[in-house]
């Protein structure tokens, strides 16, 4: 028997008369990728946000390791072990590189945000220590002093994943982590995703671009108007013509 660890059961979600989420299920394995595709609108970014919390799905749960997320506060889920890198990037603009990837270090080992803390960083060696090596590996080694704002789109998606690196989940959720960056940077995300999945973690990605989700996925999801249209390996998903119709066609 696998061992699944994420497990998304009959989910619907709505908005309005809009069915954004139908019958929904889902299973990722325990150190696999598991990479979520679909057309713009497909409902990628509300399965996402349903698993994480930040939306209440209408029916339906989420389970994580035993623990049902359905019901529970993202900050909650977050500390189950659950980190994620949104299509927007979430970052602090006004503080540093590296006083950004210290947040939620200090969250993950004090139980609680505390911005106090930034302005005695010297003394955190330790976790400064892992934040420099954690932006080393995402390429922003040489930006850690500088503003976090004045990163290009792509860099900031970046640092968004070493903010989550830090808290080095069991599961990682990624909405499009590739987008706005250029060809270069899309390949060395890639190989550190690669690394990372060396390590063990799970990971949950969206994303459009078809050499992203070929170079990472061990499964494949196919949402199309809200619905899953296809599950399985990437040879399979690449053979089936109702996915090369709803989406593979369409994209190129
Ligand atoms: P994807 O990420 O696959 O592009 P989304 O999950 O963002 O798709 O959106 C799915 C559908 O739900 C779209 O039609 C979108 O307009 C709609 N939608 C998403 N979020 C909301 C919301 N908060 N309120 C109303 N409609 C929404
Ligand atoms: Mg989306």
């Amino acid at each position: 028997m696998s061992d699944i660890v994420l497990h998304v059961a009959d989910v619907q979600k709505s908005f309005g008369g809009l069915k954004a989420l139908t019958d929904i299920e889902l299973e990722v394995e325990e150190g696999k990728t598991h990479a979520i595709i679909g057309p713009n609108g497909a409902g990628k970014s509300t399965l996402l946000n349903v698993c994480v919390g930040r939306l209440a799905p209408d029916h339906g749960s989420v389970t994580f390791k035993g623990h049902v997320l359905t019901g529970k506060h993202p900050y909650e889920i977050n500390q189950l072990g659950v980190a994620r890198v949104f299509q927007t990037p979430e970052i602090f603009p006004d503080l540093t590189l590296l006083q950004n990837v210290m947040v939620p270090a200090f969250a993950k080992r004090d139980g609680a945000f505390r911005m106090d803390a930034l302005r005695s960083l010297e003394r955190e060696t330790e976790l400064c220590g892992e934040a420099d090596h954690i932006l080393e590996d995402v390429g922003l080694y040489r930006f850690r002093h500088k503003q976090a704002s004045s990163l290009s789109r792509g860099d900031k998606r970046r640092l968004e994943l070493a903010m989550c690196l830090i808290q080095h989940p069991k599961l990682l959720l990624l909405d499009e982590p590739t987008a706005g960056m250029s060809r270069h940077d899309t390949n060395s995300t890639i190989e550190l995703l690669k690394t990372i999945k060396e390590r063990g973690m799970t990971k949950v990605i969206i994303e459009h671009d078809m050499h992203v989700v070929f170079s990472l996925a061990d499964r494949i999801s196919v949402l199309a108007q809200g619905k899953i249209i296809a599950e399985g390996s990437p040879e399979e998903v690449r053979g089936n013509p109702k996915v090369q119709e709803a989406y593979l066609g369409g994209a190129h």
